[in-house]
């Protein structure tokens, strides 16, 4: 059962990722960041995640912009 996701979603090899960002204070541009994050998993494709009690932001990116991300992505195809 699929479950809605944002239009700017990517499916690769019957994954979905959308383009999350760390939320809370931005420290550094580095943070900013977009990441490939399956919808309701916290690990992103780059095995990067949110500190202790934080989360992704909301609402997603539209565009997918961590290179290590990308990478991974790249692979799956
Ligand atoms: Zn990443």
């Amino acid at each position: 059962m699929l479950e809605p996701f944002p239009e700017d979603a990517v499916v690769r090899a019957d994954r979905v990722f959308v383009a999350l960002r760390k939320s809370g204070r931005v420290a550094s541009s580095k943070s900013r960041v977009f990441h490939a994050v399956t919808p309701h998993c916290r690990m992103s494709l780059c095995a990067d995640e949110p500190g202790p009690g934080s989360h992704w932001a909301e609402p997603p990116g539209q565009q997918i912009t961590c290179p290590a991300c990308l990478r991974r992505l790249s692979r799956l195809q």
